[in-house]
Formats: structure tokens, C-alpha cells, sequence
């Protein structure tokens, strides 16, 4: 296969100008529509794979990665008025593409196709050919073209007032302000730093808001019990009363949305293009695994007030929702007593992308380098080469590390070309290009940057992502790179998360920046004894959630949703929440992980059974590496989830693995 090359002539949309990109979205949406009125043209009985399926396909070819082109400089570019207009783009191409993707007559063509050449041409096109048209054909499918005119008429009803209903959603959270007022004695525990940073009231007294800078800190350090309940009894009305109407209706709308397409729930709606499939199959995920984890989760919490009880003198101390966060913290002091920003001095960014670059490098037999001449969106992104051990060029990738001034504040892989064959059946090969953005502290005059254990972590799970996206042979874009399924998508990041749990690793990941020597044994130890601290309490309570989401989406007649969360946290953690609490108000992933916060385990319990194989035959070793790029980054979505796991296992998959993980097998 021949691959594509890119000269810096192929990164000028990286200099794009206000101008250059107001015209985008004219010329996108023309074309699509152009692309798409040759496909209606065609007689249904002239109606092939290649001229119907390919060509939808097709269709989006060059323009997807002109839209996440215009999407990352609206993340990245240091110029306002670039993002500003990316933004604006941006939003216009998905409102208009909605109405031209929308169209019936795309509907028939698919159709047409189905009870047409489709019963012949199935018994030869690729397996992954059958699995474009199905997923296609389906996704048309669930945008309801089948029903009569007046339920479709209905069903757009329900999907404008679901948006609204969720921009109400989120609104009321982000918008909701509430504070707490702190003397000094009551700030007890806090770091001068943090003090520092806030605002204080004509009394002198500090102001405490609800902005995660602020809560989290404070519910991790402060002595004070009183002000901590209160603080996290002010967070839990987050959303407020209005969000709790908010959600009422989205849920009966969810229901009645999913009925008319002809679900039996809102759940099964969602997952059915998902690796679970059905809304029972995640519920009964999420019940079997919390029911092996509870005990160890209570466990966790028992340990907790235990220490309350030492630290308080009472012997009948309570734990409650408060006190997790700050005796969990002293719990982690006493047991690892490490520093963090001991530790941090051994992970220089340098040294860290090197080793990084060396697992990657071994494990999936490629090289990395740096190019030369190329300019980017900021003289901080840097351009990497992907190349075979013979120099063949694979793809590109591009390292932008460092924060800057309106630049997307997370850590995150954006996929911005994809791979794909550039014809039906062609030899040649469009290379993929990705970028990875983070977040990490600058290096300053007589620092480099120094990275905390999390964000070294973080940098191997980011940085799979892009290995996902640049070694993908999928022929089809929308089956290459990262195009899994929804609940599968984070599986093969979060195994490779697992190098920065592991002595091997953590050797080429490490050097003290100063004397480049090792991270001391009894440093290391600690470490990595670490890593369980509360994980056993961490996963019921993700357990926890999720059931609370799956419940209120699978069930008929849902409970109250406020009822339902403190009835599961008290009878799965033991914890009592306060009956005026308004939990669900302010849960946002109840608009947009709706039905789908469950994934974060469902991956997990995947990622965790995948590492099996590396652990047993060895974290740096070669053939696993090699059969891990072929069946889990290489194919991406071009076979079923399950198959590829399957596959690379070499039996069926099972939660086994995880549950040792965290410590909660028998
Ligand atoms: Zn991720």
C-alpha cells in the first residue's frame, strides 16, 4: 500500500485567516450537497455498493477533516479572533449538515439498495464493507424515516425540544453560584497558596465558591467538619429545584422518543450501536460487577471511620458524605508518605516523551521523529514522523504540551485526518494525522517541566489515543483511528495507562532532572502501593453511578431520581445523603452520557483484561505488542469491538482481571 506524504505545504491550514475560514462552511455545505444529489440521482436499479454506500461515504472525504482542521484551531489557535470564528464555523456546519444529512431520499438510496443488489453483492464485499452499509443503513434507520408522516413530524417535535431541554441543563449548572463564607480559624488545614487565591468579604472572611479550584481542595484539607458539610451540602444543590423539572421532562421525552422509533428504552436506544447493545446488558454489567465490589468498597469507607474515630477521640464517629474526601486524603498521607512534589522532580517532560517514545516504539515496532521546517499553529506544537524500521513514512502526529492563554484546558487527542484508502478498492493510503493537547506546567528559565504521576499517566493514555488514530489500516474513515464504539473507545488507552504502573517502564519514564538519577526504591514503592489507595471505593461508587443513570433510562416508570440516588448510595456505600439534596440536578453527564455513563467501567473491565496478556508475557515484549497493533489499534471500528478483543486475547473476554486490579477478588 502506498502511503501519502506531507510536505509543509499540507500544514498551511494551520496559518488559516479569519477570511480563509468564514469561507468554509459555504463551500463544505455545497459540496456535500452536490456529492449527495449525485447519489440520489441514480436509478434504483443501477444501485451498487460502490456507487450508494462508498460514495455516502465518500462524500464526507476531505470535508471531516476540514471540519476538525477548523475544530482544533478552535482549540488551539493562540489568536482570539481565529478561535472566535472557528467557533462560529463550526457551529453553522453542524446546524446546516443536520438538515442536508437529514434528507429521505438518502433513505430510499439505502433502501433501494437493501432489497436490490445488496442480496447479491453481500455474499463477496469485505466484512468490513458489510459493516459500513449495516451501521449506515441503521443510523438512517434510527433518524426515523419509517414511521408515517405524522409521527415523523412528532419525533423532530421531541429532538428540538430534547436540545433545548438539555442547553436548560447544562445552563442551570454552569450558571448556578453559591459560596461559603471561612474565618481563619475555620481555614485550618489549607495551604497559604490556596488562601491566597481567594476573594474575602468586607468581615475579612474567605469566600469558598463551588468552582472545582475552590470545592475540591477544600473538602480534601479542611479540619473544619462544620464547613465542610456545609460547603458540600451548598454542591449538592447544584442545578437547583429547576433542574430537577429539567430532568423530569427530558427523561418522560427520552421514553417517549425511544417508543416511537420502537425501543423498549431510552437505554436501549443508545446502546445499540454501543458494544453493550442493550440497556439490560449494561445494567447487568454494572449489577454483577457491584455486586462483587461492594463489600470491598464498604471496606474502604469502614477504614475511613475508622480513622475518623483515632483522629476525632470518638469512638461512635460517623463517616459522612463530607468526611470521604478529607480523611481518604489523610489516609493516603499516613499510609504512602510520599510527596507529590518530590516525585514530580523525576518526571521531566524530556525524559518522559523519551521513554514514552521508547515503550510505543518497542512495543508496536515503529519509530518517531521530530520534523524539521514544518510550522504549526504555535511555535510550542512540534510534528513527529510515525515511521517503519525500514524509514517508510506511516503518518504524523503533532505534541502540543504546554498551556497558553484561551487554548482548551484539558488534556486530549484530536484526530484530525483520518486513514483511509483514497479509493473503493485502491492501493494508495491517506496518511492519518493527529495532535495531542495538554495542559503541562511551562518549563521556565531554570526549570524544565516537571509532571506529577497523574499527568504521566495521562500522557501514555493521551498518547494512545493517538497511536489508535496513527496506526489504523481501516480502509474506511469512519471505521479508522478511534471510531470504536462509544463504550469501547477508552479500552485501549486506558491498558496502556497501566505503563505507568510498572517498575520496567517507569525506569525509561524517570530521571531526576537535577542528577538524572533513578526514583529511589522506597519512592517507587510507595508509588505504586498507591495506586489502590480507595480504588475499591472509587469503583462502586462509578458502579453506583451508572445504575443510577441506566435505572432512570431503562425503567418504565422511573423512580424520583432523588430518591433513587440516595436510595442506592445507602444501600450499596452506607453513606446517608441529606434529604434535600438535589444530586441529580447538578450530575451534568445526565446530558450527554445519558444512558452512557457506564462505559467508564464497561472499558475498564476491558482495558484491565487486555493487560493480562502483557503481564504475563511481559510488559516490553514485542509479539504482544505487535498482536496488539494489529487486532486493537489497527482495525479501529472495521469489526465488532467484541471480535477484536476476542481476537487479541484468544478466548472470551471476563472481569476476572479487573477485579484483582483493584482488589476486590476473592
Ligand atoms: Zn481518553
Amino acid at each position: 500500500m502506498n502511503r501519502t506524504t506531507y510536505t509543509p505545504k499540507d500544514f498551511a491550514w494551520t496559518a488559516w485567516t479569519v477570511a480563509d475560514i468564514k469561507k468554509l462552511a459555504p463551500e463544505i455545505l455545497a459540496e456535500k450537497k452536490a456529492r449527495l444529489a449525485v447519489i440520489k440521482k441514480i436509478n434504483p436499479e443501477e444501485r451498487t455498493f460502490e456507487n450508494t454506500v462508498y460514495a455516502l461515504e465518500a462524500s464526507d472525504h476531505g470535508l471531516t477533516e476540514t471540519i476538525l482542521k477548523i475544530d482544533l484551531l478552535q482549540n488551539v489557535s493562540p489568536d482570539k479572533k481565529i478561535r472566535d470564528t472557528a467557533k462560529q464555523t463550526i457551529e453553522t456546519i453542524e446546524k446546516q449538515m443536520i438538515t442536508v444529512e437529514h434528507d429521505p431520499k438518502v433513505w430510499a438510496a439505502l433502501k433501494d439498495y437493501e432489497v436490490g443488489s445488496w442480496r447479491e453483492e453481500r455474499k463477496y464485499l469485505e466484512a468490513e464493507d458489510q459493516k459500513l452499509f449495516r451501521d449506515m443503513f441503521l443510523e438512517y434507520k434510527r433518524m426515523g424515516f419509517d414511521l408515517p408522516p405524522m409521527k415523523q413530524k412528532h419525533l423532530k417535535a421531541l429532538e428540538q425540544r430534547l436540545a433545548k431541554l438539555s442547553n436548560e441543563f447544562r445552563h442551570n449548572i454552569n450558571a448556578h453560584e453559591d459560596h461559603i463564607v471561612a474565618t481563619e480559624e475555620e481555614m485550618i488545614g489549607l495551604p497559604e497558596r490556596y488562601k491566597q487565591g481567594l476573594k474575602k468579604d468586607k468581615q475579612g472572611r474567605y469566600i469558598v465558591t463551588l468552582a472545582y479550584p475552590d470545592y475540591h481542595p477544600f473538602m480534601e484539607l479542611a479540619q473544619s467538619e462544620a464547613k465542610r458539610k456545609e460547603l458540600a451540602e451548598k454542591f449538592l444543590k447544584r442545578g437547583g429545584a429547576k433542574n430537577m423539572k429539567v430532568l423530569e421532562e427530558m427523561l418522560a421525552i427520552r421514553a417517549e422518543h425511544a417508543a416511537l422509533l420502537g425501543y423498549k428504552t431510552h437505554a436501549d436506544y443508545q446502546t445499540e450501536l454501543r458494544m453493550a447493545k442493550s440497556g439490560d446488558a449494561a445494567l447487568a454489567f454494572s449489577l454483577d460487577l457491584l455486586k462483587k465490589v461492594e463489600k470491598g468498597g464498604k471496606a474502604d469507607l469502614e477504614e475511613l471511620r475508622a480513622l475518623k474515630c483515632e483522629m476525632t477521640g470518638n469512638k461512635k464517629a460517623v463517616l459522612h458524605f463530607y468526611d470521604i474526601a478529607y480523611y481518604g486524603n489523610e489516609l493516603q498521607k499516613r499510609r504512602f508518605h510520599f510527596d507529590s512534589e518530590e516525585v514530580r522532580a523525576y518526571f521531566p517532560v524530556a525524559r518522559v516523551l523519551e521513554g514514552t517514545f521508547k515503550i510505543y516504539s518497542t512495543l508496536f515496532g515503529v519509530t518517531f521523529e521530530e520534523l524539521k521546517g514544518f510550522s504549526l499553529w504555535h511555535p510550542d506544537a512540534k510534528l513527529y514522523a510515525v515511521k517503519t524500521p525500514k524509514g517508510e513514512v506511516l503518518s504524523y502526529f503533532a505534541l502540543d504540551l504546554y498551556p497558553r492563554e484561551g487554548k482548551y484546558g484539558h488534556a486530549a487527542a484530536f484526530g484530525i485526518i483520518g486513514g483511509r484508502s483514497t479509493e473503493f478498492l485502491g492501493d494508495d493510503y491517506i496518511a492519518p494525522f493527529a495532535t495531542m493537547v495538554t495542559n503541562f506546567t511551562k518549563p521556565s528559565s531554570t526549570h524544565p517541566s516537571l509532571l506529577s504521576h497523574s499527568e504521566v499517566e495521562t500522557f501514555l493514555h493521551e498518547f494512545g489515543h493517538i497511536m489508535h488514530c496513527v496506526l489504523t489500516t481501516a480502509r474506511h474513515s469512519s471505521q479508522s483511528g478511534y471510531h470504536t464504539s462509544w463504550d469501547f473507545v477508552e479500552a485501549p488507552s486506558q491498558m496502556l495507562e497501566h505503563w505507568a504502573w510498572g517498575k520496567k517502564p517507569l525506569a525509561l519514564l524517570s530521571a531526576h532532572h537535577e542528577t538524572s538519577k533513578a526514583l529511589p526504591a522506597s519512592l517507587l514503592n510507595n508509588l505504586l502501593e498507591s495506586k489502590r489507595h480507595l480504588l475499591r471505593y472509587a469503583t462502586l461508587r462509578q458502579l453506583i453511578l451508572g445504575i443510577f443513570d441506566l435505572t432512570l433510562h431503562t425503567k418504565k416508570n422511573p423512580p424520583e431520581p432523588n430518591r433513587l440516588y440516595r436510595d442506592l448510595v445507602k444501600k450499596h456505600a452506607g453513606i446517608i445523603m441529606p434529604k434535600d439534596s438535589l444530586f441529580p440536578a447538578g450530575f451534568g453527564h445526565l446530558d450527554g452520557y445519558d444512558a452512557g455513563y457506564y462505559g467508564y467501567m464497561w472499558s475498564n473491565v476491558y482495558a484491565a483484561d487486555m493487560f493480562t496478556r502483557f503481564k504475563k508475557e511481559g510488559v516490553m515484549s514485542k509479539k504482544v505488542g505487535a498482536d496488539y497493533r494489529t487486532w486493537i489499534l489497527e482495525k479501529g471500528g472495521s469489526i465488532e469491538d467484541i471480535e477484536l478483543v476476542k481476537g487479541f486475547l484468544g478466548r472470551k473476554p471476563s472481569n476476572k482481571a479487573f477485579l484483582k486490579e483493584i482488589g476486590a477478588s476473592k
